[in-house]
């Protein structure tokens, strides 16, 4: 706080997730000295699998970590859809289908921390925001590290993660509206599997199951109804077996290490939406301002894009122009954002569903849907990325 106190803005970002921290090291790149606060403990478990879409890449190179990326991620060129019964529907080779684009990788939460903290710089751990007050002029925050109070003034406050506490410190609780699929599921991790560029995802009746490959390991999730996933991993997961075929010798060995492993966590299938990302000094990033289901899997992308967008935004900004600024922000990102977001909760419709009849008709339709149309989104999405150069805002030529 004091390194800050004198930069040409004072800011403080919370949560030290892939938003937060992308926001905080291009910040640090314009010279100035955000303060980063996290309240979890700095040795977190690695959390879960995540697998990026070139729309990651921007800000990778923008912070010179490319091949910190490359080395902690591993490719994966190949996704694969297994039907209601576990059978093989479709193969799409991702990796050569958007190799134009950039790098389809797999990597885990833990490893993609530690990318985007390479360049250095500090995190605050243990410490959350108790209070946000904010006179035209400042916001005034109450930071709180292991039961010690700490007042702050800044510039500008931002929030990422999807129960971001500034959500409803600075922005009315009522302006947030949250998806519920009305599934469950349980993230943890198994040993590899043999084919470490293949991801694929059984969508059953009633019931889902993915694994992810990362460097060493691959994450494993199983989805179905809330009500029969909730009484824990091992009981679904002998439901779900047994609408299969057959269960081969990695699959089971997978499911094992799921059912028994010390790092899987209950996961609700809930999203949310905030109405607006900006009160003021304060704004929303990443899942604090949209939070995504894991169904298009591409909630970290757009959050370290919307964090880089965010960053150009701040581009030689004075104090009193950080209000003008963010609604710069939120114009330019959130209509994209939310169109992705829509896109996620349109496929969990479609994914996230019981019925023998509907599941044999999905299968059918799966292997009829043009390889073209299955990837349109993410192509759409690739082909209007916006800068997280600062200078170029694609999209923002109007005046507020
Ligand atoms: C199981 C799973 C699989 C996923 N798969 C993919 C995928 O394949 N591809 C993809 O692109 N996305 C995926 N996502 C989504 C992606 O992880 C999120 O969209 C992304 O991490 C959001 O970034 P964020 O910075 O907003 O939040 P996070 O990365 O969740 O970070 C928020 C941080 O803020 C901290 N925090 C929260 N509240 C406070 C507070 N009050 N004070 C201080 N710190 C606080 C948290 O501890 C956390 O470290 C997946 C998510 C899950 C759960």
């Amino acid at each position: 706080m004091a390194a800050a106190a004198n930069d040409r803005l004072r800011v403080l970002v919370v949560g030290a997730g892939a938003a937060g921290l992308t926001l905080t090291q291009l910040l640090r790149r314009q010279g100035l000295h955000p303060v980063l606060v996290e309240k979890a403990a700095p040795d977190a478990a690695a959390g879960y699998m995540l697998a990026l879409i070139p729309l990651a890449d921007p800000v990778f190179d923008a912070l010179d970590v490319m091949d910190a990326y490359l080395r902690h991620s591993t490719p994966m060129r190949r996704y694969r859809i297994r039907g209601r019964h576990g059978q093989p529907l479709r193969e799409y080779p991702m990796g050569r289908l958007l190799s134009e684009a950039g790098h389809y990788r797999g990597i885990s939460r833990g490893a993609l921390m530690d990318v985007l903290a390479s360049p250095g710089g500090t995190v605050t751990h243990h410490t959350t925001v108790t209070a946000v007050e904010q006179t035209p002029t400042t916001a005034r925050v109450t930071l709180d590290t292991r039961g010690r109070s700490y007042a702050g003034a800044f510039d500008l406050v931002a929030s990422n993660g999807l129960h971001s506490s500034t959500r409803r410190l600075a922005l009315a609780p009522t302006g947030v509206s949250t998806h519920d699929t009305g599934w469950s599921g349980w993230v943890g991790w198994a040993d590899p599997d043999g084919e470490p560029d293949l991801g694929w995802e059984i969508w059953g009746t009633g019931m889902y199951i993915a694994t992810y490959p990362v460097r060493d390991r691959v994450g494993v999730i199983v989805c179905g109804p809330r009500d029969a996933t909730r009484h824990g991993p091992c009981p679904f997961v002998a439901h779900a077996c047994a609408g299969l075929d057959r269960v081969d010798a990695l699959l089971e060995r997978a499911l094992r290490q799921l059912v028994h492993g010390d790092q899987t966590y209950f996961w609700p299938l809930t999203d949310c939406r905030a109405a607006r990302w900006t009160d003021g000094r304060v704004v929303l990033v990443g899942d604090a301002a949209a939070g995504f289901l894991p169904t298009a899997g591409i909630g970290a992308c757009m959050a370290m894009e919307s964090a880089g967008v965010l960053a150009a935004h701040l581009a030689g900004a004075a104090r009193d122009e950080v209000p003008r600024r963010l609604r710069g922000y939120e114009r330019v990102q959130r209509p994209r954002v939310e169109a992705a977001q829509t896109n996620s909760r349109d496929l969990a419709k479609l994914m996230f569903r019981g019925g023998r009849a509907y599941s044999l008709a999905r299968d059918l339709a799966v292997r009829r849907v043009p390889l073209e149309a299955a990837i349109r989104p993410i192509r759409r999405l690739l082909r209007t990325r916006p800068s997280v150069t600062p200078g170029v805002h694609r999209g923002d030529r109007t005046p507020d």
